[in-house]
């Protein structure tokens, strides 16, 4: 019985609201699991970010570092806030240090339309978008962080980094995954979106991707530069299935599909690497609304979604899965119901989203499903 399972999960909230979201997504991951029947969490909260920074001056304890490696999956909130900084002027953020840290190369963005949240678009198509952005996470501009010069107050320099075994991982990350979206009916498709035409480290990318490519000749590869990315993104963003980027573009770009599908509080992601994955919303920790209530959890939950889908694959316990879906189809259930939060123009905050899921997810499946509802 798979009930009896545990996993290990080192559960950082971070600051702000990431901090807000995090309680009820566990919640509501327990109660998914419950509800199928499926294997227990046994969380670890760990201190990062901006607050633990202040407090010991670190924002990424050893501790927290030791018992991320040691878990099954890292859940975090978000971290950083604007006026914590380190002396060189740059934000606290153990979030990217993790990703360098624990080697995970693949930010997977899934861009997917909730029925009933507004889209900015007004083409009908734009209600129902599904492409999964893959940003690579471990070089890139971002392989700079910390290591940017300024000299003489005069000039600054950050590097950009792209290597072979850098680009072919994620490269086909993102083939695999067009190539397990197409069994389910996608167009098994990846775009590369690179900036070829200018510099060196791009055409090089380029090059790498295409090379992977061509190894999985059930699928179809195409190019785009990240200018004319920005703009199909826009214009047509229903034609892309995968796309994968160097690290700072996909930053960029996965903020460009957050605004399609309603805004960051709807945004899910994952880093993943061959050894750990870190589950955690597209948003920062949004001090503007942090303390109010307002902040859409929405986000965190499907993040928790992805992370019960990882662990099911990689640990061979489809309940882990079902549980997933079961969060997803609550999430799109009361949704399409007309629940409202406040960034879409609603009341809806963290509490009302939580107990509502909560409520769908007692419920959904109920007729043909043999398990009880949850305790
Ligand atoms: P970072 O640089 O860490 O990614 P950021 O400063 O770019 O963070 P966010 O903290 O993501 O930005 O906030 C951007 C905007 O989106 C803010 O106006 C914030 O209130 C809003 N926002 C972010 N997350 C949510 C959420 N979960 N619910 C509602 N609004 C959100």
């Amino acid at each position: 019985m798979t009930g009896d399972r545990r996993f290990r999960i080192a559960v950082i909230p971070g600051d702000g609201i990431g901090a807000e979201v995090i309680g009820p997504c566990l919640a509501v991951l327990e109660g998914a699991l419950g509800r199928v029947g499926g294997p227990r969490l046994d969380p670890e909260i760990l201190a990062a970010g901006a607050g633990t920074y202040l407090a010991q001056g670190t924002a990424l304890p050893e501790r927290t570092l030791a018992a991320a490696r040691a878990a099954d999956a890292i859940l975090l909130g978000a971290a950083g806030l604007p006026d914590v900084r380190y002396p060189d002027g740059t934000e606290i953020a153990p979030q990217i240090e993790l990703r360098f840290l624990l080697d995970l190369y693949a930010g997977i963005r899934p861009i997917r339309s909730i029925r009933g949240v507004p889209t900015p678009l007004a083409d009908q198509r734009a209600a129902a978008l599904d492409f999964v952005i893959v940003r690579e996470s471990t070089e890139g501009l971002f392989a700079s962080h910390g290591k940017g010069r300024v000299r003489g107050d005069a000039e600054a320099e950050d590097r950009l980094r792209i290597t072979r075994r850098g680009t072919a991982r994620v490269s086909d990350a993102a083939l695999r995954l067009a190539r397990s979206r197409k069994a389910a009916g996608g167009a098994g498709r990846v775009t590369c979106v690179d900036k070829a035409n200018v510099f060196a480290s791009m055409a090089f990318f380029r090059k790498v991707f295409d090379e992977r490519a061509r190894q999985f000749p059930d699928l179809s590869g195409d190019h785009l530069y990240i200018d004319a990315a920005a703009l199909e993104m826009v214009r047509a963003p229903w034609r892309f299935d995968v796309i994968v980027t160097e690290n700072m573009f996909g930053d960029i770009l996965s903020d460009l599909g957050a605004g399609l599908i309603g805004g960051m509080g709807f945004a899910p992601s994952a880093d993943i690497g061959d050894d750990h994955a870190v589950f955690q919303p597209c948003h920062g920790t949004a001090p503007d609304i942090a303390g109010s209530g307002r902040a859409n959890p929405t986000a965190m939950f499907l993040s928790g979604a992805m992370m019960l889908e990882w662990l099911a694959e990689r640990h061979g316990e489809p309940r882990a899965a079902e549980a997933a879906s079961l969060v997803r189809q609550a999430v799109d259930a009361v949704f399409a119901d007309g629940m409202r939060t406040w960034e879409i123009g609603g009341t809806a905050g963290i509490r009302e989203v939580t107990d509502v899921v909560l409520a769908r997810i007692a419920v959904t499946g109920a007729p043909d499903d043999p398990m009880p509802a949850s305790p």
